[in-house]
């Protein structure tokens, strides 16, 4: 047991259960419309394109580009670490999400964009296993 504060953990929704079940298995699983036949995040009980309600949750590679990112020097809620990297990747699948970039040193020097990274887990709760990125192959 440690008194460090506690980042927020997510609350899963009804929506979003799906989302933070597969992450608890440490795989990421998005929302696929089967008219579209593409990707959309973040979850949606329709599809953001069509508005249609034929959608399937399917596990994507955890595989992307970071698309852009900011590093914090000032943290935004207890628990966090300064500096930190916020990150923007989108998937080889398409939808874009908001993450952490992890496993870099939090430099301009060493983060580029379209780097290609891949998602990693940390365990925040028994429950919540939070998707971050890192650097591929790292
Ligand atoms: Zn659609």
């Amino acid at each position: 047991m440690t008194d460090a504060p506690r980042r927020p953990v997510p609350h899963p929704t009804p929506e979003t259960q799906p989302y933070w079940d597969a992450c608890k298995r440490h795989e990421l699983s998005i929302p696929y419309c089967l008219s579209c036949k593409e990707h959309f995040f973040y979850p949606r009980r329709f599809c953001p394109r069509c508005f249609g309600w034929d959608i399937e949750w399917r596990t994507v590679s955890g595989r992307g580009k970071l698309y852009t990112y900011s590093i914090q020097y000032r943290p935004q809620a207890p628990g966090f670490q300064p500096p930190y990297v916020t990150a923007i990747v989108q998937l080889d699948e398409g939808p874009r999400l908001m993450t952490n970039l992890v496993g870099v040193e939090p430099d301009p020097e060493k983060i580029r964009c379209d780097m290609p990274v891949e998602v990693d887990f940390l365990e925040l709760t028994d429950e919540i296993s939070l998707p971050v990125f890192k650097p591929a192959g790292s």
